[in-house]
């Protein structure tokens, strides 16, 4: 397995944004990533996750899930992130949010007994973020598209990851200006 749960993926601020943002580019067709595909990265992602992840000390020491609890796990991803991304777009709709709630009452039904592991984790975060009380901290990255929590004092985070997403932009900018502007 060449890939790695880099800190960089745990940017999202908040254990449910970084696990909708397992998914890549979601919406670009062609180049779209999904790293849960493997299950051998699935597992491994609990563990990037107790040393990079915002809420780590939150939810203890995380644990794969069963190999039964796969498909709820993706299927709770999806609804977290159909329903954050369109209310950061203005688009929210309240069969989202409804959507958003029986899969976490599901994963709660079916893992709540095991409270360290990945999706019951995961099903705890989605709640706290539906609660939290300044909606406006949530963004969608320009970048790369994954939903992050803008934990800033003054909630001026424009990227997910300046040091990633913030200087890849930075440089294509610089690089449209070199081109566009003949030097004399
Ligand atoms: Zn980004």
């Amino acid at each position: 397995m060449t890939f790695s749960w880099t800190p960089h993926r745990f940017s999202g601020g908040a254990l449910a944004l970084d696990v909708a943002n397992s998914v890549v580019l979601r919406a670009d067709p062609g180049r779209r990533i999904d790293r849960f595909a493997d299950p051998a990265v699935m597992d491994a992602f609990p563990d990037g996750a107790n040393r990079h992840g915002a809420e780590r000390a939150l939810f203890g020491a995380l644990e794969p899930v069963g190999a039964d609890a796969r498909d709820g796990l993706v299927a709770l991803r999806e609804a977290i992130d159909r329903h954050f991304r369109a209310e950061v777009l203005g688009a929210g709709k309240p069969a989202l949010m409804a959507d958003l709630l029986d899969a976490i009452s599901a994963t709660l039904r079916r893992s709540g007994t095991r409270p360290h592991a990945l999706d019951t984790a995961t099903a705890r975060s989605a709640l706290m973020l539906l609660t939290q009380p300044e909606p406006e901290r949530l963004k969608i990255c320009p970048n790369c598209h994954w939903l992050f929590l803008d934990r800033s004092r003054n909630r001026s985070r424009a990227w997910c990851d300046m040091a990633v997403c913030g200087n890849r932009a930075k440089a294509s900018r610089h690089y449209r200006r070199n081109r566009e502007e003949p030097r004399p």
